[in-house]
């Protein structure tokens, strides 16, 4: 019987994976192996993919995928008793003394098993955190000292193995080859041992200085398991250290014991084979004999490390053996003890070795833990039912999406209005004190204009990044990625994909980073290139001024609206690319489903904390400079000291079909030069500059509509958005309409992206044709749908 023929909670025992190599390399890593017992948990909404549970893990896997494994239908099976363990909280923290050299340490573990956690508690880092795995996609280093030693700490992507199979295990492999830390942190989900410590069987043949941090050690203790964990650290010659990396629990420990190994001073390190059986274990040490006799193989790694690889075929290391003069000799070698092993286990040669590995940690394990009678994973069961459910899960994200909405712009309100009556009291105060003079317009108009205007809109930005670090925090966001692949699928991308687009709501520069966790190349490059369609935080403030003016009964709807313009745009787009560009290439949907985790509040709060103070960062920075830059351009050449009643006719007179460019500022000439174009889409020339001075970031369109709209004197004084609506005189009608809005905010929503988001682009992608791309691409597509919505809103409203 094959994966996908079983119903819903029907187990069975898995008997062989077919399919090509990659694919069956992962299915092993992720715990399908023979003899293992899977369950069916549940059927994403449109049937596909399907929740399985494999090694106390949950893992979707799309039907034809499933369809890929043989297994062997099982009744129910049994379950033990136990009683629960204590963690030992007893700190003995190290006096202070001499500084007694460098350690370097490197964080090596599965995808989402708290290594990022770690690394932010130790070197006060701020690194991104999340509930699913392909989080973080390149080593970061931290600093910090303990002990009298300078640790220099390297947090690495997560991986299952270290063979040469995806983007994340050939640059983990590569690290722990060229930079050699002194110590390996290990870090491995106490809880889930039986797949975490594959891993940890591939670090032990590269013979390397380890430590295990015991991590989530809550979750073990919650579950009712219990582990001797000093035994297991014993018989594997590693020691092993409880923590619980998102409160700092048991960190002193961990770095007290690997400042013993560093020094050789503890007893239970000592290296041990993981055994292999006789057959592959003969197999090896034929080939191992023959590299260690080989004296030109640059050794990378240890020579059993070297041998097993090989023997399982592993395309780097058959590289570094081929530039040996013997190289021909042991290949042979390796050919002929691949095929006595295959004939003999009626297997390949990697399933077998998986098979061994896994037979290992079982044997360690059944001598050292004792499962708990409480599954600790029943809420997040209960929680998926629904979430993930046909009739209920697309309902629910879009409850979740309009809910996020809605907390944005009304809860946001509040304090929105308390910061813009601060503005308010600030400019009036300026207005009041200071001389009449270019310097008073320049502080009141340039900088508490154009950052007054941006400033307001703190709060909005906070709440939804609150939500975004809370739905990534949580695992929501890797069931979003599940009863989303289905959809994904017809437009070409992977239900992985879906995550640096919600991603993108927050900012895309970081989103279109974390597409990298994408396997297939061609989806990693469509994902990016329609990033930024996803509408960023940058462009809310145009939403929020624009909607709360002119559609403020209906702002949550129609926010919505805008998202989902955006993403209908970026879907179009990707199916566009998709038949015009590259071909699609099959990954496997192999992905897991991390058990929920309610975020500390603390966390959640600290991540949007650390999202402010960028902000603010930005606010004296880049939209500061802009501020004053659209001031002056706006200013000169020509503002005589008559003041704001000279502009005033100045915009009556070139409003005039005879104009007099010796009133016109820059601003307005830059404006009008490129108006034309965009008349048809509701624009005036103060629309058109705003939107062109967005371009370095979004955030200026709206503080370049409070530069520009500081015109009267009177006006200063109410809000950005009773300004906007006031009749301009030269033209007898408020700038802005209701359908001009709508198409202001369209064009916003899809144009150019910002620079630093140009930049993401060509750097991930490698091609600066792809930037290229996006401007040209981008500003066409917003000039189509602003032109069509305003056209239509014209018409209607
Ligand atoms: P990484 O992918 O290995 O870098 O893992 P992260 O550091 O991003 O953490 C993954 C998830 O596990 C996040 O939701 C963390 O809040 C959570 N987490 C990390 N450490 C612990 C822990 O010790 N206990 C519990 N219960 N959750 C943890
Ligand atoms: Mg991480």
């Amino acid at each position: 019987m094959r994966l996908d023929e079983l119903k819903t909670g029907q187990k069975a025992r898995i008997d062989k994976i077919l399919g090509h190599g990659a694919f069956r390399k992962r299915m092993i890593e992720m715990g399908f192996v023979r003899g293992h017992i899977v369950m069916v948990l549940l059927h994403a909404p449109l049937k596909d993919p399907i929740k399985y549970s494999i090694m106390g893990y949950e893992i979707s896997l799309r039907r034809s995928e499933a369809h890929l494994v043989e297994v062997e239908p099982l009744e129910d099976s049994l379950k033990i008793d136990t009683e629960s363990i204590c963690l030992d909280t007893s700190h003995h923290v190290r006096s202070n003394e001499k500084f007694k050299g460098d350690i370097n340490v490197a964080l090596v573990g599965n995808p989402n098993c708290g290594k990022t956690s770690l690394f932010n508690i130790t070197s006060g880092a701020r690194e991104h955190v999340g509930n699913y795995s392909g989080v973080t996609v390149d080593a970061k280093q931290g600093k910090f000292e303990y002990g009298g030693y300078r640790f220099n700490i390297v947090d690495l992507p997560g991986t299952y193995s270290l063979a040469s199979y995806s983007p994340e295990e050939l640059y983990v492999r590569k690290y722990l080859r060229n930079e050699t830390p002194d110590v390996i942190i290990n870090v491995v989900v106490a809880s889930n041992l039986e797949r975490n410590l594959y891993l940890t069987t591939e670090l032990i043949d590269m013979d390397r200085s380890m430590v295990i941090a015991l991590n989530m050690f809550d979750e073990l203790e919650k579950s009712g398991d219990k582990l001797d964990y000093k035994l297991l650290g014993k018989m594997i010659g590693v020691p092993m250290i409880p923590t619980i990396s998102k409160t700092g629990e048991g960190i002193h420990e961990l770095f007290d014991t690997i400042i013993d190994v560093y020094e050789g001073n503890d007893r239970d390190v000592r290296h041990i084979h993981v055994n292999l059986g006789s057959e592959i274990e003969e197999g090896v040490t034929e080939i191992k004999d023959a590299i260690k006799q080989t004296s030109d193989i640059s050794p990378i790694f240890s020579p059993r490390y070297m041998a097993i690889k090989l023997l399982e075929g592993d395309r780097e290391i058959e590289e570094v053996i081929g530039k040996s003069k013997n190289a021909e000799e042991i290949i042979t070698i390796r050919n002929k003890e691949r095929n006595r092993i295959e004939n003999l286990r009626k297997e390949d040669i990697t399933s077998a070795i998986a098979d061994e590995k896994y037979g290992f940690i079982a044997g360690a394990l059944a001598e050292t833990l004792v499962k708990g009678d409480r599954d600790p994973n029943n809420a997040t069961h209960v929680i998926d039912t629904f979430v993930t459910n046909k009739l209920f899960g697309f309902p629910i994200f879009l409850l979740i999406m309009f809910a996020i909405f809605w907390a944005t712009f009304e809860l946001g309100q509040y304090p929105m209005d308390w910061i813009e009556s601060l503005v308010g009291w600030t400019a009036r105060f300026v207005e009041t004190t200071m001389p009449d003079g270019a310097l008073k317009d320049l502080i009141a108009e340039g900088i508490i204009g154009g950052v007054g205007a941006v400033i307001v809109f703190l709060p909005n930005i906070l709440i939804l990044y609150f939500c975004i670090s809370f739905m990534e925090d949580s695992g929501y966001m890797a069931r979003a990625a599940f009863i989303m692949d289905k959809l994904m699928h017809r437009i070409g991308l992977h239900g992985k994909s879906f995550i640096p687009l919600v991603m993108g709501f927050g900012c895309n520069v970081p989103a279109i980073m974390s597409a990298r966790a994408i396997e297939s190349k061609s989806s990693r490059i469509i994902t990016v290139l329609i990033n930024p369609f996803m509408s960023c935080s940058a462009r809310l403030p145009v939403y929020v001024l624009l909607v709360g003016t002119f559609f403020e009964r209906h702002a949550a709807w129609v926010f919505l609206g805008l998202y989902i313009l955006g993403i209908i745009v970026a879907m179009f787009t990707a199916k566009l690319l998709r038949k015009f560009t590259f071909k699609e290439d099959v990954t496997p949907f192999v992905m897991e489903l991390p058990p929920y985790r309610i975020p500390t509040l603390r966390s959640s709060l600290r991540h949007m904390w650390w999202k402010g103070e960028q902000y603010l960062k930005k606010m004296g920075g880049v939209i500061l400079v802009a501020g004053i830059i659209v001031w002056a351009l706006n200013y000169f050449p020509n503002h005589d000291n008559a003041g704001n009643e000279t502009a005033e006719t100045a915009i009556s007179v070139s409003d005039d079909s005879e104009i007099n460019p010796a009133t016109d500022s820059f601003l307005e000439m830059a404006g009008k030069f490129v108006n034309p174009v965009m008349e048809p889409l509701g624009f005036h020339w103060r629309a058109s500059v705003a939107a062109l001075a967005g371009v370095p970031a979004k955030e200026i369109v709206v503080s370049t509509l409070g530069v520009l709209y500081t015109g009267e004197e009177t006006a200063n004084e109410a809000s950005l958005s009773k300004r906007l609506t006031s009749i301009n005189p030269s033209t007898g009608m408020p700038d802005f309409s209701a359908a001009a809005a709508l198409g202001f905010m369209v064009f916003i929503l899809l144009y150019c992206p910002c620079i630093a988001t140009i930049t993401a682009i060509v750097k991930e992608t490698g091609k600066w044709q792809y930037g290229a791309f996006s401007i040209l691409y981008n500003t066409l597509i917003a000039w189509i749908f602003a032109f069509i919505v305003y056209q239509v809103a014209s018409f209607i409203l």
